[in-house]
C-alpha cells in the first residue's frame, strides 16, 4: 500500500497491469474550467441559516433530507469524528479513536452529487463519490466527476457489471474496460458495488477472491476486511437503515438503535457511542 502511494506521489502516475493511473492534478490540468459557475455562485450566497448549527424557532418542522439538514449532520460529524473518504481510511493510520468514513453512491442525478460535493468542500469535508456508468450515451458523467475531483474528493467506480452481464468472466472484463475509461477522469483507487433493485445479484461477488491490486485498487468497502467491523448507516430510499440492510447491501455492523430520521442520527453522532462509522448518503435523495 505504501509503495503504491509513493509511486503516485513521486512519479505523477503509477502503472499496474494494463493501464496507468494519472494524478488528480494532471487530469484537472487537461480539462478547462470543470467548475460549474452557476453552482459556485449559488453556494457563495447561501440562504440564512444554511450550513450552520443555528437552532431557529419552529425548526422542528424542518423537512428531512434537505441539504440544510445534511449540513447539520456534517457539522455534528466534524465536531465528533474525523471525517475521511474510503481510500484515506484504507491508507491512513487509525490512531484516532473516532473516525467517520463518508461515502456517496451516485445512482442517479450526478448534478446533485456535484452540488453535495461543493457543499462538503465549503464545510471542509473530504469524502468519496462513486459514479455509475451511464449506458444510454455510453459514458460517465464527465462534468460532474471533474467538479467532484476539483473540490478535493475521492472519485470511485459504482460498478454493476455482474448484475448486467450475469457472467463473472465477462463482467470482470467489462469492469476493467470501464475502470480504464473512468481513470481518464479521476485517479480511481476504490470501487463500491451498486445494489441493483429487483435483481438478486450481489455485484461484489464478482470481486470476491480477486486480487484488487491487479486492478490498481486499494479496496471495496463491501469486501475489504478493514470494513468488516465498521458501523454502517445508509440512507437508501430516504430512510436510514443500518448494517446488512438487504441481501445485496451487506457491509459492517448495524447500530443498535432504530434511526427514524436524520435528527436521530445526529443525536447518535453527538453521543459518540460508535467509534468507527461509515455513513453512506446518496446525493440523489437530498433536496437543495
Ligand atoms: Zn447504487
Amino acid at each position: 500500500m505504501v509503495a503504491f502511494n509513493t509511486a503516485i506521489a513521486f512519479c505523477g502516475e503509477t502503472y499496474y497491469t494494463g493501464n496507468r493511473i494519472l494524478r488528480a492534478d494532471d487530469i484537472l490540468n487537461q480539462h478547462e474550467a470543470p467548475v460549474n459557475r452557476e453552482r459556485a455562485r449559488f453556494y457563495r450566497h447561501p440562504k440564512p441559516g444554511f450550513g450552520t448549527m443555528r437552532e431557529r424557532d419552529g425548526d422542528r418542522m424542518t423537512r428531512d433530507f434537505t441539504l440544510e439538514k445534511y449540513s447539520e449532520l456534517l457539522r455534528a460529524l466534524e465536531v465528533n469524528y474525523r471525517i475521511m473518504g474510503v481510500a484515506d481510511y484504507l491508507t491512513s493510520p487509525k490512531d484516532e479513536e473516532f473516525i467517520a468514513v463518508l461515502r456517496h453512491d451516485v445512482d442517479k442525478f450526478p448534478d446533485r452529487a456535484a452540488r453535495m460535493a461543493l457543499l462538503e468542500k465549503n464545510l471542509g469535508v473530504r469524502s468519496t463519490y462513486y459514479f455509475r456508468w451511464n449506458p444510454k450515451p455510453g459514458n460517465f458523467p464527465k462534468q460532474e466527476i471533474l467538479e467532484t475531483l476539483r473540490y478535493g474528493h475521492e472519485v470511485g467506480y459504482h460498478y454493476e457489471n455482474l448484475s448486467e452481464l450475469r457472467d463473472k468472466e465477462k463482467a470482470l472484463a467489462d469492469f476493467k474496460d470501464k475502470l480504464a475509461v473512468l481513470r481518464k477522469l479521476a485517479p480511481v483507487r476504490t470501487v463500491a458495488m451498486h445494489g441493483a433493485p429487483r435483481v438478486r445479484v450481489r455485484n461484489a461477488d464478482m470481486l470476491e477472491g480477486v486480487d484488487l491490486s491487479k486492478y490498481g485498487l486499494l479496496g471495496e468497502p463491501h469486501i475489504s476486511p478493514e470494513f468488516a467491523d465498521i458501523v454502517y448507516v445508509t440512507d437508501s430510499g430516504r430512510k436510514w437503515t443500518s448494517g446488512a440492510g438487504s441481501v445485496r447491501d451487506t457491509l459492517g455492523k448495524p447500530v443498535e438503535e432504530k434511526v427514524k430520521n436524520t435528527d436521530e442520527l445526529i443525536g447518535l453522532v453527538k453521543a459518540r457511542k460508535y467509534p468507527r462509522v461509515m455513513v453512506s448518503a446518496g446525493p440523489g435523495g437530498w433536496k437543495g
